[in-house]
């Protein structure tokens, strides 16, 4: 589905991503794991064309999301190419995003009206029904502030699912959430990795990783430390000294 081919990014003078490759299969859950300021939002971020790498290229499908080649030489490509690309891949924020001045109903048709011309009572129609997948029909004409942060997570999961995208990446999902709320956003992702979406999560819920996870990738400062089956990567023969280190530093932070 996607393929992430020697990925390189600096900012300024600084190289913050230093060649990364992985890829992601369709159905697959992959959980992109790491200390602060590893490059995970930045991998994220390219994945969906919102910041271009310095070198290495990005393909969902098998098409570079990044250049097109035209008469044979590779040109970026141009801002109206990359909304497709974002179009299909849809992405959730720590911070939710939610349109503030728009109700939840608003929130999720905006995209398939503006962007993919749906008719707006087929819009409506869909709408609805993602509100129900999150369980929040009740919420429909309410406004974003009136909602609890959970809440707002799973108005802005239904709000990406609206664009019927191919893939999700879910950057920190449940970090901004009071600690009860954090379960009910885990379990709409839980479901829909139970049906056959392929997504990119990155997130320090460990419980999250171990059971949904189909791959484990350890990021430590621009580089891929370690890329495993979620049981290779929590097992007690796991000797990887960066990997052993991190999950000790959140355990304590836990406990
Ligand atoms: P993570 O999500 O793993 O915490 P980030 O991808 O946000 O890490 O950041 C990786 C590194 O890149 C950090 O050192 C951060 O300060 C730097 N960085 C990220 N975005 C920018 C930016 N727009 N300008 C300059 N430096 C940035
Ligand atoms: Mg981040």
């Amino acid at each position: 589905m996607l393929q992430v081919t020697n990925i390189k990014k600096s900012f300024s003078d600084k190289e913050v991503i230093k060649g990364i490759d992985f890829s992601i299969n369709k159905g697959e859950v992959v959980v992109i794991i790491g200390p602060s300021g590893s490059g995970k939002s930045t991998i994220l971020r390219m994945m969906n064309a919102l910041e271009f790498p310095t070198s290495g290229d990005i393909a969902l499908e098998g098409d570079s999301v990044l250049y097109k080649t035209v008469n044979g030489k590779k040109q970026p490509r141009k801002e109206k190419e990359l909304c497709k690309f974002r179009a299909e891949i849809g992405m959730v924020f720590q911070g939710f995003h939610l349109f503030a001045h728009k109700t939840v109903l608003e929130n999720i048709i905006e995209g398939p009206l503006q962007i993919k011309n749906v008719k707006k009572d087929v819009a409506v129609k869909e709408a609805e029904q993602l509100l129900e997948k999150v369980g929040l029909s009740d919420k429909r004409d309410q406004y974003p502030h009136s909602l609890s942060g959970g809440q707002q997570q799973r108005v802005a999961i239904a709000r990406a699912l609206a664009m019927k995208p191919k893939m999700l990446l879910f950057d920190e999902p449940t970090s901004a959430l009071d600690p009860e709320l954090i379960g009910e956003v885990l379990i709409v992702m839980k479901d829909l990795a139970n049906e056959g979406m392929t997504m990119a999560v990155v997130t320090h819920e460990m419980g999250f990783a171990k059971e949904v996870g189909d791959r484990i990738i350890f990021l430590d400062k621009g580089v891929v430390v370690q890329a495993t089956t979620p049981q290779e990567f929590f097992a007690a023969s796991n000797e990887n000294e960066r990997v052993n280190k991190f999950l000790r530093t959140l355990t304590r932070n836990t406990v």
